[in-house]
């Protein structure tokens, strides 16, 4: 007990630990019942005596793990030494996943919002209240007045069931999932360029190419293992590489060449690069034209971005692209790597297919260490595109307004062809549009928290409050999003349930439940079949157990690009990470796609031109909000705020500002700075560096209005959004800064 209460009270003081350099900041200070309970209960752990297979729930780069149990409870987690990702190895998200587990605040039964309160209530009378409530709501207003937004981190057999339910059963094609915040406009973009959504490369391409192409991306703070490999490989390889970002990053410091890029005028410098790799003739064009639509097009069109253009736009000097296009000139193979530096914008589609113009036209395509490698934040937004759980998509790759598709696929789900919609759903952005103006009524959120990370939050809550019926299924209450619900339901979470699940090199994977839910909770996957059952589908949702989910998928990828009919669960828990296609079972997988340089069609290439964000700096707000994440803290922080060693490294939001608005602002590190845009503001101590542009700030998007009064970055962000993918422009926004 005397150990416990001393910690408690060094718990307490919250404190800044500035590091030698006065660059950067450590904040300490978190939930000391819970911070002594976990460090106590890990000092004691028993010894795993039993152990299961499973992947890291965290990011796209799908580590394999090994999940250690004692006593029905998870005890230790360990990378997964034969796991062909990462060998064993974890980053600090992966190595604390114990932690994520038994929390205080664990949903252990179901709930239902009496006045202000919340009420325990029977799963009977739970699933009975959905049911009714979605039953009455489509009758009454249309099946497209429902809409379910699910997170970009579940399991294959999960979006399966999803997609059949509100699809299928109920003929809505309003479903989305929290994939749009961060992937949109890389995958509208891959499908634009491509023809199809089609991932052509693998992380054994790391160790092949000679250029690391990387634009808009830090993956050493969110990919660390990835990471990695990438560094590995470029100090044994002597591998070149080129990072793009406004800011000196820690992947920015390990390049041979930092771009330090004004923020968003990317399409201006790749449509530069494109011109003088053609102009100093370091391309085949030939070869170019055999494989792309509208080389000659692209030529003329770059032609306006000379280097004295780009460098009064981007501030990238023309030495500089000089140094670029000659490295990508002379590369043997070049990977290009992007990330939400180029998503997250209002032209974020445009950004992603300007850079693909780069490999296409270099020949950097459709050959071993050459292409476009894109790991995505979280870790199954691959898995969610195969299964078609977005609003435009049926399984496999199919389109919803397809009548061809929508009859395949009902054959298989055994429901009415006739009553699938044929127009595509709501992206989040809409469905938020649609609340606000009474055309959804219902709305079914599982696993995600968009009160905290979509932008302009204030507004989320608003519109959140504005819905006759608002389900919430999540593992932890209280979040951001939990309390507008009227229903709350305790479901279990990663080990707590078994599936499958695809990495961003399109590798699969079999996850074994380890454990039982906690309390009542219960799978996403039986909780939705209870509900759908209750609505009358028993039929459509017979299934025994979740394998025989997985085994209806697949019957979904015949002939598809992701078929996967070679797979069984017993193939996967052998053969670890095998990519798709795989579609025998003799068939051993497909590292790499298009090696024959048979494309879906011929490569798009993009004419574009840049825009400015929807709001720009100007006297009143004159600084850039650039949000981002660091290493220790994922998405809205519902799982690793309950990790003590990660909060210790950052457990509130802080200000990096450049050293010279500092000293403008008679400003310390460690010092509160308010930060305020049109929309909201928020008080976080600062960071003084100079590896930030003058005229911008940047602060983590982990923190909302959880974390305290003014802690919410994402009311400060702004309803701006990408032209044809939606994704939030998060990284422009306007914003001015004073010492609080
Ligand atoms: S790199 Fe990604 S998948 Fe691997 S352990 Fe870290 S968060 Fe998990």
């Amino acid at each position: 007990m005397a150990e416990n209460k001393d910690n408690m009270q060094l718990n307490r003081r919250d404190f800044l630990k500035l590091s030698a350099t006065g660059l950067s900041l450590t904040l300490v200070g978190f939930n000391p019942v819970l911070g002594t309970f976990q460090e106590a209960y890990a000092k004691n752990a028993p010894q795993a005596d039993q152990w299961f297979m499973s992947v890291c729930p965290y990011c796209g780069t799908g580590c394999g793990v090994n999940v250690g149990v004692s006593n029905d409870t998870v005890v230790a987690v360990k990378g997964m030494p034969d796991h062909p990702v990462n060998k064993g190895e974890l980053c600090i998200l992966g190595k604390n996943l114990v932690g994520i587990l038994n929390t205080p605040d664990r949903l252990l039964l179901p709930q239902k919002k009496v006045g202000h309160q919340f009420k325990p209530i029977a799963w009977e009378e739970a699933t009975d209240t959905v049911a009714t409530q979605l039953k009455e709501t489509i009758d009454k207003n249309g099946a497209d007045s429902f809409a379910m937004y699910v997170s970009a981190s579940e399991y294959i057999e999960e979006y399966y069931v999803y997609n059949k339910f509100v699809k299928g059963c109920l003929g809505t094609n309003n479903l989305e999932s929290s994939a749009r915040l961060c992937w949109a406009s890389g995958v509208v973009g891959l499908v634009k360029a491509f023809g199809s959504d089609s991932p052509p490369c693998c992380f054994d391409d790391i160790e092949v190419a000679d250029l690391f192409f990387v634009a808009g991306y830090n993956p050493s703070s969110s990919k660390p293992i990835f990471f990695k490999r990438l560094m590995k490989a470029k100090k044994a390889n002597k591998t070149k590489m080129i990072v793009i970002d406004p800011r000196r990053t820690d992947t920015a410091k390990k390049a041979d060449i930092h771009l330090q890029i004004k923020p968003g005028t990317d399409v201006i410098l790749f449509n530069a690069i494109t011109r003088e790799l053609i102009n100093k003739g370091l391309i085949d064009e030939k070869e170019a034209k055999s494989i792309t639509q509208d080389f000659d097009k692209l030529k003329e069109h770059v032609q306006s971005f000379t280097p004295k253009f780009a460098e009064e736009k981007t501030g990238i000097s023309e030495r500089q692209l000089s140094e670029v296009v000659q490295l990508i000139g002379q590369s043997k193979g070049a990977l290009f790597m992007w990330g939400q530096g180029l998503n997250q914008s209002r032209i974020g589609t445009r950004k992603v297919t300007s850079l693909l113009n780069i490999p296409f036209i270099t020949g950097n395509i459709g050959k071993a260490g050459a292409g476009p490698l894109a790991v995505t934040g979280q870790s199954t937004a691959m898995s969610l595109r195969e299964v078609g759980a977005l609003p435009n998509l049926l399984p496999g790759f199919r389109k919803v307004n397809d009548s061809q598709a929508r009859q395949d696929i009902a054959k298989i789900w055994d429901v009415d062809p006739q009553k699938m919609s044929p127009k595509p759903g709501r992206t989040i952005p809409d469905i938020l549009n649609a609340i606000e103006a009474g055309e959804i009524k219902a709305l079914w959120i599982i696993h995600s928290n968009p009160a905290a990370t979509f932008p302009d939050t204030s507004w989320v809550r608003k519109t959140l409050n504005k819905l006759d019926f608002l389900v919430v299924q999540d593992c932890y209450h209280p979040t951001e999003t939990s309390q507008f619900a009227h229903i709350l339901l305790p479901a279990a979470q990663w080990a707590e349930k078994d599936g499958s699940m695809t990495n961003s090199e399109r590798g699969m994977n079999l996850i074994e439940q380890a454990v039982q839910p906690p309390g009542k909770a219960k799978t996403d996957i039986d909780i939705v079949m209870a509900v759908a059952r209750k609505m009358g589908f028993e039929k459509q949702f017979s299934f025994q157990k979740t394998e025989d989910i997985f085994e209806e998928f697949k019957r979904c990828t015949t002939g598809r690009p992701n078929d996967i009919n070679g797979l069984t669960y017993a193939r996967m828990g052998k053969e670890k990470g095998l990519q798709w296609p795989v579609p025998t079972a003799e068939h051993k997988g497909t590292k790499r796609r298009f090696m024959d340089q048979k494309f879906p069609g011929k490569l798009n290439l993009a004419m574009n031109q840049h825009a400015d964000p929807l709001e720009m700096p100007d006297k009143e707000f004159p600084l850039w909000l650039l949000t981002g994440l660091v290493n220790e803290q994922y998405h809205s922080r519902t799982r690793t705020s309950k990790i003590p060693s990660l909060n210790r490294a950052v457990s509130e939001p802080f200000v990096e500002i450049h050293s010279e608005n500092a000293k403008a602002l008679d400003v310390m590190a460690g010092d509160l700075l308010k930060v305020t845009s049109r929309r909201g503001q928020l008080t976080a101590r600062a960071v003084i560096t100079d590896n930030i542009l003058k005229d911008a700030v940047f602060i983590p998007y982990h923190f909302s209005f959880l974390a305290g009064k003014d802690k919410s970055v994402n009311d400060l962000t702004i309803r701006s959004f990408d032209e044809s993918a939606k994704q939030p422009e998060y990284k422009a926004a306007a914003v001015k800064i004073e010492k609080a």
